[in-house]
């Protein structure tokens, strides 16, 4: 599946020249297995920053899960379909999926650039625990240029450590004023780390995921 093949309504508007920018919202997670705070967080995102849509790209081979309890990169973008399947706002790409060798956010964050142009706005949504992590990622400062950031988090997070953050990753001239937008996500309270523990135990995962995430997991005999 390819990216240039979604057509959303703002897409024809700006075919149209009704209008020229673009928003994309550009969903990361490992998704190990997706469940209703992703989607409430992908909903709320779309909402605050009146984002045209939201893609969700799950990680293919995550560099950073070397040897972790992870599911098949297919199952995790199968699963995403799925959970994702009945709102037009939001995309699922395989560009992490199908991409050979490790999946660096720096390589993704390059191709939907290519895809949508120098004028759409790009915002990278991620938990904000992982976006603490972004020094060590591949490329940062290439990353920080070339996207905005969306932080989710749990409600009672400490940001304490995020203002740290922005001092290190905004200190450039090229850079300064820009900000790691925090946006808090009360539904965050369900984790992919409880539901597969649940699964691992025969305990209940109705109502933490869509009925169909939970159907392929059992299906599938993920997370047993
Ligand atoms: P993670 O370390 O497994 O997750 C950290 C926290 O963030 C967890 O609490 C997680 O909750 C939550 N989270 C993850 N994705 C989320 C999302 N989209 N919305 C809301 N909460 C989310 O992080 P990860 O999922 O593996 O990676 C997150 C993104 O960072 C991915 O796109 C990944 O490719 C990128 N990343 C890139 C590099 C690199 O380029 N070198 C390195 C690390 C991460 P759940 O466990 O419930 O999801």
């Amino acid at each position: 599946m390819n990216d240039k093949d979604y057509t959303t309504d703002t897409e024809k508007d700006i075919k149209k020249g009704r209008r020229t920018i673009q928003r994309i919202g550009i969903m990361g997670g490992t998704f190990n297995p997706i469940h209703f705070g992703h989607l409430v967080t992908a909903q709320e995102a779309l909402g605050q920053f009146n984002l045209d849509k939201v893609i969700f790209i799950p990680t293919g081979d995550p560099p950073h899960k070397v040897g972790k309890d992870i599911a098949s990169s297919e199952d995790r973008y199968l699963m995403t379909v799925i959970a994702t399947a009945s709102d037009k706002n939001f995309l699922v790409s395989r560009i992490e999926t199908d991409r050979k060798g490790k999946s660096y956010t720096i390589d993704t964050v390059r191709e939907l650039r290519k895809i949508y142009g120098t004028d759409a706005t790009l915002y990278f949504i991620t938990g904000a625990d992982a976006i603490l992590e972004i020094l060590a990622w591949k490329n940062t400062e290439e990353i920080v240029s070339l996207c905005k950031f969306i932080a989710a988090t749990r409600p009672g997070y400490n940001l304490s450590r995020m203002k740290g953050l922005e001092k290190k990753l905004f200190n450039s001239k090229n850079n300064k004023g820009e900000k790691i937008f925090v946006m808090e996500v009360p539904a965050l309270a369900i984790s992919s780390t409880d539901i597969r523990n649940r699964v691992k135990n025969n305990r209940p995962i109705s109502y933490l995921l869509p009925g169909g995430v939970r159907s392929y997991i059992l299906k599938h005999g993920l997370y047993g």
